[in-house]
């Protein structure tokens, strides 16, 4: 089922350097930097970084993780993000083929991911990527002869509404805000993209995940939960669930009307 053909070589390719760029935005974007200039640089010495130690994923192995001038360990975070991006494209590829449908989903993708991980490291999601998501999403339904513009418009208004309702409600009986605006608006982004049969796989398998991974988090650091574990990562993880695999079968079993 994954057929490996040039295409899948060059998408693997072109993920793998956009994940590159994805790390440059995630640590500058929150900072308000310029994602063009500088060149990537390290952080500790300075030092610019030629382009054959900054091949995505694999110069982060072969220098073992560390600046190759100062020895600042760098995260493994970085070839994580480039690795998670490329098989993303590449498999994208294989399910979606050439087609507008493809192109939509590899924009929406890099969007997913980037955005997930700044708000897993600041809790914020920025509106550069929802917003933008949404207007793209839009219209990529409006240009796009696989999609409906119909189903993408009220996918965003079922997403949007559906969180701020229960965000409202939640404010109403705990006075306190538990769902950021920021979820609000990616919702609305994946069902700008999905449509809105997306958005009921997309609330359960996200809370799902929010519950395995909130449990998992309250073991291992032995304190409540108060706040504090973004909501973003998981709704995106989600939405790339339900664009890598066909769920409306399992749907339709789960709930049969
Ligand atoms: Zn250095």
């Amino acid at each position: 089922m994954f057929d490996i053909d040039p295409f899948t070589i060059f998408f693997f390719i072109l993920g793998a350097l956009l994940g590159s760029f994805a790390n440059v935005v995630i640590y500058r974007l929150p900072k308000d930097q310029s994602v063009v200039t500088p060149r990537s640089h390290c952080p500790k010495c300075g030092k610019i970084i030629p382009w054959y130690l900054n091949i995505p994923i694999f110069a982060w192995f072969f220098l073992r993780g560390r600046c190759y001038f100062c020895k600042e360990p760098f995260s493994v975070r970085y070839p994580i993000v480039e690795l998670i991006m490329a098989l993303s494209f590449a498999y994208l590829y294989s399910v979606y083929g050439l087609t507008w449908s493809l192109l939509e989903y590899l924009i929406f993708s890099f969007g997913l991911i980037t955005a997930s991980v700044i708000d897993l490291d600041h809790m914020i999601l920025p509106d550069r990527f929802t917003l933008s998501g949404i207007v793209i999403g839009l219209l990529g339904a409006y240009l796009n002869p696989e999609r409906d513009f119909m189903d993408a418009l009220v996918g965003f208004l079922i997403g949007g509404g559906v969180l701020y309702a229960t965000a409202y409600a939640y404010f109403l009986l705990r006075k306190i805000e538990g769902m950021g605006g920021g979820d609000i608006k990616l919702l609305g982004w994946i069902g700008a993209v999905c449509g809105w049969k997306a958005i009921p796989f997309v609330l359960i398998a996200s809370s799902g995940l929010g519950l395995l991974f909130g449990i998992f988090y309250i073991l291992k650091s032995k304190q409540g939960l108060k706040t504090g574990i973004p909501f973003g990562p998981y709704l995106s993880a989600a939405a790339l669930i339900y664009i890598f695999f066909d769920v409306e079968p399992f749907m339709a079993m789960a709930f049969p009307f």
